[in-house]
């Protein structure tokens, strides 16, 4: 399970709208296989296929030791109440910005076995799978960035909460 290089903003592949995925076989399994490895590796919440330079619909995540493979995945449901956060992004190590979005998202796709799932996630889970799901649609969190937000620089040292994509 190789981990992969995780593709940065000045990539074209992130701001191009991803492929459904079509069959679930092997290379499906390896693929996700390994941007489980490459989301811990890289210490993340969240990583999607195209950030890794696969143009296609599929996420995986981790939060509080579980984790989650959505296929071809849709927003079904997102509340009215909304939230503003910090957030980052693996493919722009180093940066935070602000980013207001709902604070509950349900999400259906389907599982690695290609089963339909619907999850209905709060705060940061919900959080995270909307940057994701962003990501599948070739839109970074700096394009939900209020006009007046900063991106601002991150300390290495700064105990850093887990947002967005980054940990
Ligand atoms: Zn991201």
């Amino acid at each position: 399970m190789p981990v992969r290089r995780i593709y940065s903003f000045a990539d074209p592949v992130l701001r191009q709208k991803a492929r459904p995925v079509g069959r679930i076989d092997t290379a499906t399994q390896r693929l996700i296989d390994d941007m489980i490895e490459t989301m811990r590796a890289a210490e993340g919440i969240g990583l999607a296929a195209p950030q890794i330079g696969v143009p296609e619909r599929l996420f995986v995540a981790e939060l509080d030791e579980r984790v989650y493979v959505f296929i071809n995945p849709q927003i079904v449901r997102l509340s009215a109440e909304t939230e503003v956060a910090e957030e980052g992004c693996l493919s722009l190590p180093g940066y935070r910005g602000a980013v207001e979005r709902p604070t509950t998202a349900t999400v259906r796709g389907k599982n690695r076995r290609g089963k339909i799932q619907t999850i209905e996630a709060e705060g940061l889970l919900a959080r995270c799978f909307q940057h994701e799901i962003d990501h599948l649609d070739g839109v970074l969190f700096t394009d939900r960035m209020a006009p007046d937000a900063v991106l601002k620089p991150v300390e290495q040292e700064e105990p850093a909460s887990p947002i967005g994509d980054r940990r």
